[in-house]
C-alpha cells in the first residue's frame, strides 16, 4: 500500500553531525539488504534455544536457559542498549523475523482500527506483563518464560499478516512499548541527511517500500522523524531510500526529552508515567516488605484471593498514585504559573522529566541482577550441552559463577544512576519552562510541585535499592 505524504516544505531536523549508517565498514553493514538479518539470526536461535530448554530442560531458573537469558541478560542488556545506543532489541528482535514471510503470505490490507491508533492498549499490556511477572513469578518458571516466547512470535507474526502499520510493534508489544520509552533518551536517532533531497523525492520510498524492500512498518516518514517514539531502528527506510538519504544521527544528549516534539495526547504521557512508576514498583516486588503488604491485605481484605491483591497494589502503584500525582503537579504548576492552557498542556510539557528518573531506577534495578549473575549463563550452557551428550569449555558446570563486578561497587553505583537521572531531570524541567517565558518568581512557583515529584521518586527509589532484593537466577538476597 502506498502512504500518501506531503512533500516536506521546511527543514525538520537538524543536520546530522555523526551518521553511524555511512561510518565505515558498521555503516555498510548496516545498510545491507540483510544487515538486520545479522541481527536478528543469532536471536532468533536463542529464542527457539529459550523455547526449548523452557519446555524440555531443568525447570530450576536458575540453571535453564530461558529463565536466565529472559530475565537477567535481556532486561540487563537492553537497559545499557538503550543508554548508548538506542533501541537495538527492536533492531534484532526475533519476533519480527518472519515479517517478510507474513506480508507475502497475506493481502495486508486492513488498517489496524482507528479507535486502537493509540497507546492505551500498550499501557494495559505493559501493566498487564509487570503483573503477570509478580503473580505468576514468571522469573522462576522456564516453562511459562518459554510459552511468553510462543505467544509472542505466534502474535506478531498473525498481526503482520493481517494489518498494514506493524500493529503488533506500535501499539501492543510491551517489550517494545517499554524500548520506545526508554530510547526517547537515547543518543541516536533516525534523520535525513539532506531535506531538500527529500522535497524532490516521488516515490518516498522510506515509508511506501519499493518492489524489493519493505518501507518503514510502522509507517514513519524520515523527513519527519523528531523522536524516537515508534522507531524500532530497523533501518528499512535506509535500505528503501534509492537517494541514500537517511541517517543514524548522534543527537545531543537528552535533545528528544528537552525538544517539545511529542505529540500533547494524555495515553502518550500516561505511558510515560506507568513506564515509570514501574520501575519502582518492580524493584518493590522483590523486596521484603511486598511480602508484608501482601499478608496485610489478605488479612485485611481476605475476599482478595488469587492475585487481587497484588492486582490491587500494583494498580495503585503503578497507575492509580503516579497518575494523581503527576496530575496534581500538573495542575499546580498550570496555576502557579498563572497560565490559561489546558491541563494536559501541563502535563505534557513537564512529563519527559520522568523519564530520566525512570531510566536511572531500571538501569540500576536491571544493572544490578546482570552484573550479579551475568556469568551463570556458562553453566547453565555448559549443562545443556552436556544433557546432549557435549562437553563444552572442558570442564563440568561450575555453579558458582555469577557476578562480573564485587557487590562492594554495586551500592554506590546504583546511586549514581539515582542522582544523575534526578539531575537530567530538573534539567529537563528547566529546559522545558523556558519557552513560557516566566517570572522568576512564577518560575519557581510553577517548577516547585514537580520538582516535589522528582526528589519524592528519587527518594522512593534510593529507598528502594538499600533494602535486600531477591536475586531471581542465583540464590538469596542482595546487599
Ligand atoms: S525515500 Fe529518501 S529521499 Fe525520499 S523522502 Fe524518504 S528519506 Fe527522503
Ligand atoms: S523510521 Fe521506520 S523504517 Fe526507519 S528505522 Fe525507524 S521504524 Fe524502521
Amino acid at each position: 500500500m502506498t502512504t500518501s505524504l506531503p512533500t516536506p516544505q521546511t527543514p525538520y531536523q537538524p543536520q546530522p553531525r555523526f551518521d553511524l549508517l555511512h561510518a565505515p565498514l558498521v555503516g555498510r553493514v548496516l545498510r545491507w539488504r540483510w544487515g538486520r538479518l545479522l541481527f536478528q539470526a543469532p536471536l532468533f536461535l536463542l529464542l527457539a534455544l529459550i523455547v526449548y530448554d523452557g519446555l524440555t530442560g531443568p525447570q530450576l531458573a536458575p540453571e535453564n536457559i530461558a529463565t536466565v537469558s529472559a530475565w537477567i541478560h535481556y532486561r540487563g542488556l537492553v537497559i545499557l542498549a538503550l543508554l548508548f545506543f538506542g533501541n537495538l532489541f527492536c533492531m534484532s528482535c526475533p519476533f519480527t523475523l518472519p515479517r517478510t514471510l507474513a506480508v507475502r503470505l497475506s493481502d495486508r490490507g486492513r488498517r489496524w482500527p482507528r479507535v486502537l491508533r493509540q497507546k492505551w492498549l500498550a499501557i494495559a499490556l505493559l501493566f498487564l506483563l509487570f503483573f503477570l511477572y509478580e503473580w505468576l513469578d514468571l522469573w522462576a518458571s522456564p516453562w511459562l518464560t518459554a510459552w511468553l516466547a510462543v505467544g509472542y512470535f505466534v502474535g506478531a507474526f498473525v498481526l503482520e499478516a493481517l494489518f498494514a502499520e506493524s500493529p503488533f510493534c506500535k501499539y501492543l508489544c510491551p517489550l517494545g512499548s517499554f524500548n520506545f520509552v526508554a530510547s526517547t533518551a537515547s543518543p541516536f536517532q533516525i534523520t535525513t541527511r539532506s531535506q531538500d533531497i527529500c522535497r524532490t523525492c516521488v516515490g518516498k520510498e522510506c515509508v511506501n517500500g519499493s518492489k524489493s524492500v519493505l518501507g518503514c512498518g510502522t509507517e514513519l516518514f524520515v523527513p519527519q522523524v523528531q523522536s524516537n517514539l515508534d522507531c524500532v531502528f530497523c533501518l528499512d527506510c535506509a535500505r528503501a531510500c534509492p537517494h541514500d538519504n537517511v541517517a543514524l544521527a548522534a543527537r545531543p544528549i537528552l535533545h528528544e526529552l528537552r525538544s517539545d516534539v511529542w505529540p500533547h495526547r494524555w495515553d502518550v504521557g500516561f505511558l510515560i508515567v506507568l513506564w515509570a512508576a514501574a520501575s519502582l514498583s518492580n524493584a518493590f516486588g522483590m523486596t521484603p516488605p511486598v511480602y508484608q503488604l501482601q499478608a496485610g491485605l489478605a488479612i485485611a481484605l481476605p475476599f482478595l484471593t488469587g492475585g487481587l491483591g497484588l492486582l490491587l497494589i500494583f494498580g495503585v502503584l503503578n497507575l492509580l498514585l503516579p497518575g494523581s500525582l503527576t496530575l496534581v503537579a500538573s495542575w499546580l504548576s498550570r496555576s502557579f504559573a498563572g497560565r490559561n492552557e489546558s491541563l494536559r498542556a501541563s502535563f505534557s510539557r513537564f512529563i519527559p522529566a520522568l523519564i530520566p528518573l525512570g531510566f536511572g531506577m531500571w538501569l540500576a534495578h536491571y544493572g544490578f541482577h546482570f552484573a550479579t549473575g551475568a556469568l551463570t549463563i556458562i553453566p547453565v550452557l555448559q549443562n545443556f550441552a552436556l544433557d546432549h551428550g557435549v562437553r563444552l569449555l572442558g570442564a563440568t558446570p561450575n555453579w558458582m559463577l555469577g557476578p562480573i563486578l564485587p557487590s562492594r561497587w554495586l551500592l554506590p553505583l546504583e546511586m549514581v544512576f539515582m542522582l544523575v537521572g534526578l539531575a537530567a531531570g530538573l534539567f529537563i524541567l528547566n529546559e522545558r519552562s523556558r519557552p513560557l517565558q516566566l517570572s522568576d518568581g512564577r518560575y519557581l512557583a510553577a517548577l516547585l510541585p514537580w520538582v516535589a515529584l522528582l526528589v519524592l521518586f528519587t527518594l522512593t527509589g534510593v529507598y528502594l535499592l538499600t533494602l535486600p532484593m531477591e536475586m531471581r537466577g542465583t540464590v538469596g538476597f542482595g546487599h
